[in-house]
């Protein structure tokens, strides 16, 4: 596992987690804080997507539905906030779009690290302008079940020219978690079969969605 060891710049460093968030599950909450802590970051900015252009419409909760429920889910823990940025755009969106709009915002005064899942990472390379998103922000891609972390290396490879590379000029991190073998689309055939969704994601998010029916009758 390696590192960033310019852990002592003075830059803030500021998180984005994106998701589709259909619903925000324990898997997305560890993640987010272990990169907190193992990356030495000020806040993470959970990035709930507006209308993905991966993912079939047709369990798809409202946008603001999704919204809502990363809030509840992410409201007691004071460096975690969430941004409309995505779900107020009007057309498709695609996080290189998010990127540079951050950075607009931002500017060069802080070091911007994109967390995903470790199968999530892999789709930086169907984005768009894969090589604009290098140049933005760092990469972390945290470990899941079923997903193997060696495949980075070749995504290294790919976006850097090289498997092997000095860590300060790294931009793929890979980062260990405890495993959860959690996961939106698991937790939505629950709710459609009618199963328990106690224990998978937090209390207040399972609530809001018995409260507005959610996924009811999603197939
Ligand atoms: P779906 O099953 O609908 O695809 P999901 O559980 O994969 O949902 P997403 O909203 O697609 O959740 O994921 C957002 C980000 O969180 C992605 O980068 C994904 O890899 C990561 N992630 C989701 N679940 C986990 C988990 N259990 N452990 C680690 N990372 C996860
Ligand atoms: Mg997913």
């Amino acid at each position: 596992m390696d590192r960033d060891r310019s852990a002592s710049s003075p830059k803030t460093k500021i998180g984005i987690m994106g998701g589709t968030f259909n619903p925000i599950h324990y898997g997305h909450l560890v993640t987010a804080e272990e990169a907190l802590y193992q990356f030495q970051l000020d806040t993470v900015i959970f990035m709930p997507t507006g209308r993905p252009p991966h993912k079939s419409r047709k369990d798809l909760a409202s946008a603001e539905d999704r919204y809502l429920m990363t809030v509840i889910a992410t409201a007691s823990n004071s460096r975690f906030t969430v941004s409309r940025m995505e779900v107020d755009r009007k057309s498709t969106t695609y996080s290189i779009d998010t990127l540079k709009e951050l950075r607009k915002i931002y500017g060069e005064e802080v070091d911007l690290y994109f967390i995903t899942g470790a199968d999530a990472i892999f789709d930086i390379l169907t984005w768009k302008e894969p090589e604009t998103a290098v140049k933005l922000c760092k990469f972390i891609a945290a470990t899941r079940p079923g997903y193997d972390l060696k495949k980075i290396e070749s995504l290294r490879e790919m976006l850097m020219g090289k498997k092997e590379v000095d860590p300060k000029n790294n931009i793929i991190y890979d980062m260990e978690i405890p495993a959860l073998a959690i996961s939106s689309t698991d937790i939505r055939r629950r709710v459609r079969e009618g199963r328990a969704i106690t224990y998978l994601l937090p209390d207040g998010v399972m609530n809001y969605i018995y409260k507005m029916g959610l996924y009811k009758n999603s197939s």
